[in-house]
């Protein structure tokens, strides 16, 4: 038969939206997008049958059935595809694409509070009267840092377009080209200065740049010095810090800003934990630098939000920046993040989960993979190697780019291509577990699994090797 003849026998819209899979689906709401889902379903059966993709001279009633199921399929997906837990086994820490830093109890607790009640947010019990709604976050950051003022936005990305807006619409702002980077694939920084900024005036080389350069670049007519943290080179440390400091005392004798854009927003001294390539802010803020923007969902282990810190008039001249009303962070995240400072007013860093993971102990991290690898004996049995190694990490969000963390690692060895079918095997699992693949070794990180996830991994595990066994 030919395609002219099948496609007569594409059903109509209407037909579809009364099949009995589909109809009882139709409501106030969902009506237009249901015949818009139906009408796509036919759509591409018909784009199939032309294209040949479909073979042609099928009968009507298979048609229907088909185009009815697939469009079935569809509207079930809109109730069932959530976000969902998974296990993140890959040891990186503040994984991006994983949703970054997981908080504790306490924090879940304020943030449900304010999520599920109405709230003080933006008003003096007290008084009566209006106040502002990130007053406790901002006495907290001021308090833990020392600094005249601090300001919260929706995330880091969102502090710098704040700040580059306030500082250099009406001017320009001073970038080295060693900085003009992507970092992490959703944040490139030149697309967001050539939006806020007048001017954006680049300085030095890719791989240098010195104090001269950017005392020319005020002479140009910069209203603004910004410096970014990258993670594509190793110039850092020490060297970082001189130059930071000297911007700083160039901006003060000439009386121009000095931003830096530190990141991943440290405020624990991990330094002393031997984890070095990168300032904490303390340090960044002695340098004399006046306003410093980073993020609070990376190494400082809150909610998403972006945090600029700085003297008190020049934060205030960025919350009076119209703009700021477009970033504002809402009142789910001002709870978590205000519960988050709490954790660190008080030194309680081993309440913050994303501390407590760089900080895990080496022995004891050696000693949960250990009894992970001992309950998975049974199915070394079945020809998988199981062994302990030592091994590395990376923390994640660009932070610590070239100092990974010493791990311990649980590899499980197959026959060649058999860890790519483990590793698929483990993501389609419930929940899914995410772990690394090198080589015929699957590598699980037990870093990143909380305890009471350690259970679940590990029959995961023997799950989904049982599994790769029985289909090969
Ligand atoms: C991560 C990062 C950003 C982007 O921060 P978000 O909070 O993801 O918007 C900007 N600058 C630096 C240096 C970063 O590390």
């Amino acid at each position: 038969m030919d395609r002219k003849a099948s496609l007569k026998k594409l059903p109509s819209v209407e037909r579809v939206l009364e099949d009995e899979r589909i109809a009882p689906r139709i409501n106030m709401m969902s009506r237009r997008g249901i015949t818009r889902i139906v009408r796509g379903r036919i759509e591409s059966y018909r784009e199939g049958i032309v294209s040949g993709g479909i073979e042609a001279g099928v009968d009507s009633a298979l048609i229907l059935e088909s185009i009815a199921g697939a469009a079935a399929r569809d509207i079930e997906s809109m109730v069932s595809d959530r976000q969902r837990r998974v296990i993140n086994a890959t040891g990186v820490i503040l994984h991006t694409n994983l949703g970054r830093a997981v908080l504790d109890s306490a924090t879940v607790s304020a943030v449900l509070v304010a999520a599920s009640g109405y709230t003080d947010l933006e008003m003096d019990i007290e008084s009566g009267s209006r106040t502002d709604r990130s007053r406790r976050v901002t006495a907290l950051l001021r308090a833990i840092t020392g600094c005249g003022g601090a300001l919260v936005v929706n995330n880091n990305a969102a502090a710098v377009l704040l700040a580059v807006d306030t500082f250099a619409r009406d001017g320009a702002v001073a970038v080295s080209r060693g900085e003009l980077v992507e970092i992490g694939g959703s944040f490139r920084l030149p697309e967001i200065l050539a939006r806020a900024a007048g001017r954006v005036i680049e300085v030095g080389t890719t791989n240098r740049t010195h104090l001269g350069d950017y005392e020319r670049a005020i002479d140009e007519g910069a209203t603004l010095l910004l410096k970014v943290h990258t993670s594509n080179y190793r110039v850092v440390g020490y060297t970082d810090e001189v130059l930071l400091a000297a911007l700083a005392e160039l901006g003060k004798k000439r009386n121009i800003p000095v931003m830096y854009d530190q990141g991943s927003g440290i405020l624990y001294p991990v330094e002393s934990e031997g984890l070095e390539g990168e300032e904490s802010i303390l340090p960044v803020l002695d340098t004399g630098v006046d306003i410093v923007s980073f993020s609070a969902d990376k190494v400082l282990g809150g909610p998403q939000a972006g945090i600029l810190l700085g003297e008190t008039d020049l934060v205030g001249k960025m919350r009076d920046n119209h703009m700021s009303r477009a970033l504002r962070i809402d009142k789910m995240t001002l709870a978590g993040l205000e519960q988050v400072l709490v954790h660190y007013w008080n030194g309680e860093f081993d309440r913050i989960p994303a501390l407590r993971m760089i900080l895990e102990d080496q022995g004891a991290l050696v000693a949960r993979t250990r009894g992970a690898a001992k309950k998975l004996e049974g199915e070394a049995h079945n020809g998988f190697g199981i062994e302990v190694i030592e091994g590395e990490t990376s923390i994640g969000g660009g932070s610590f780019p070239i100092n990974p963390l010493r791990t311990a690692l649980l590899q499980i060895t197959l026959t060649a291509g058999g860890s790519q079918r483990l590793e698929r095997e483990l993501r389609r699992l419930d929940p899914p577990v995410l772990v690394r693949i090198r080589g015929d070794s699957v590598f699980v990180d037990f870093r990143t699994v909380h305890a009471d996830e350690e259970e679940m991994l590990i029959e995961n595990l023997a799950a989904a090797m049982r599994n790769v066994k029985e289909r090969e």
